[in-house]
């Protein structure tokens, strides 16, 4: 069987192996925490369960619009005059399933094969791995040894004649960090003088902490949607919780939407009419939900601060929003998926390892989970790590001694 070198040079996801061997661990009955999920654990809005169920009960389960249902398109129109201040038309908004399907729908739209597009350091595992598939090149600004607050004069050294697009995410999985209002309005006025796609994913907006705020690239362009070069991503699976619906959406100008459109009408011809009605339900239902996610998180990201501040040997930056923290864990091993492995088969821990993000000796550990997995988790990877700690442990009712 012939394969080809372009499916080869895509990577696994990441969390794949780990999350088999937890799988296979758990279905043996042991008690294994991940702290390697990418979703919050809270209940779907009802605004949204009503309105996907009365989309099922009409019976009509036809293709929908490729580029979205005019209803929900119209949600976003108000979200975005709300959270961005910007009123955009119904020809400036693309659905997708998923923001994952919205970047990919940018990335073919913008990028020739060999152009280069650049990424900074950590970066969402999905982005080279997007570009690659569109025979494009990613350049990774690496931010390593910083506080995960990128500069412009690292991005400028990284341009070149063949660079088509920038792609920040804020706040930013894996780091939790979220950017400057500075560093945003001197990348757009960068990226339009330059005449570069600037790509921003904006999945985690609203999930910041301590009155930070994530500001949007789009307010700061002088120019109007038709001209300007940023590119808005967001959707509903991170801030409602609504991962399963796979909607997502990008605001561009009308060709650029007109060109996506074209792509995706021969890939999925549309996102899913269930999700979408679920998903405009989501958008103009009450929003106390995403308020109520916010407040919880923000306790969890407490809690987890306090569990890591017991270790010994990590370095860890706080973060101002996501759900992710991503600790140096190098003094411990500086290869990080030998140290996730370690971690799952020692002490039943999941967590990301951060060279899939460009960081290695980093680990990714999620917050969204329930508090009581976070001070488990946080103490079993002590116990293994950490000769500081008491080297007996109960994991489940097994007692077991540190003896490495
Ligand atoms: N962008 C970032 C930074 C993400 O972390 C994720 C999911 O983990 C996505 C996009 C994908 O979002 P969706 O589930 O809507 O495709």
């Amino acid at each position: 069987m012939s394969i080809s070198n372009l499916a080869k040079s895509i990577q696994a996801s990441p969390t794949l192996g780990l999350n088999d061997k937890a799988k296979e661990l758990r279905s043996r009955g042991e008690p294994v925490i991940n702290l390697g999920v990418g979703e919050p654990k809270n209940h779907a809005p009802m605004s949204a369960i009503m309105a996907s169920t009365t989309k099922l009960n009409s019976g009509q389960m036809k293709y929908v619009p490729t580029s979205g249902l005019p209803s929900l398109k119209k949600a976003i129109i108000r979200y975005t005059e709300e959270n961005y201040g910007r009123l955009v038309s119904p020809e400036n908004v693309i659905v997708s399933t998923g923001a994952k399907q919205s970047l990919f729908n940018i990335i073919l739209s913008v990028a020739n094969p060999k152009d280069e597009v650049i990424l900074l350091t950590p970066y969402w595992v999905t982005y080279p791995e997007i570009i690659k598939l569109a025979r494009a090149i990613p350049v990774i600004v690496d931010l390593k040894g910083s506080t995960f607050h990128p500069r412009l004069e690292d991005i400028e050294k990284a341009v070149s004649s063949k660079t088509s697009a920038i792609i920040v995410n804020s706040p930013n999985n894996p780091s939790g960090v979220v950017y400057s209002e500075e560093f945003i309005a001197e990348l757009v006025d960068f990226c339009e003088k330059k005449e570069i796609y600037l790509i921003t994913d904006d999945i985690y907006h609203k999930l910041v902490f301590d009155g930070v705020q994530a500001v949007p690239a789009l307010r700061y362009t002088k120019k109007d949607i038709e001209n300007t070069r940023v590119i808005t991503v967001n959707g509903v699976s991170k801030i409602y919780g609504l991962t399963g619906y796979r909607i997502g959406w990008a605001i561009s100008n009308k060709r650029m939407v007109e060109v996506m459109s074209n792509i995706q009408v021969q890939t999925t011809s549309c996102a899913s009419a269930v999700s979408q009605a679920g998903a405009e339900g989501a958008l103009t239902g009450s929003q106390t939900i995403v308020e109520n996610l916010r407040l919880n998180i923000q306790n969890n990201r407490e809690v987890i601060m306090n569990e890591l501040s017991t270790f010994s040997d990590i370095n860890v930056i706080k973060p101002d929003g996501t759900f992710y923290v991503l600790p140096d864990f190098s003094a411990y091993n500086k290869n990080s998926l030998e140290l996730s492995s370690f971690l799952l088969e020692k002490a039943l821990v999941v967590c990301v390892p951060g060279v899939s993000f460009g960081m290695e000796g980093f680990l990714r550990i999620s917050f969204s989970g329930s508090i009581k997995g976070l001070i488990e988790g946080v103490e079993r990877m002590k116990w293994a790590l950490d000769s500081n700690s008491p080297a007996e442990i109960y994991i489940g009712d097994r007692k077991l001694v540190r003896n490495w």
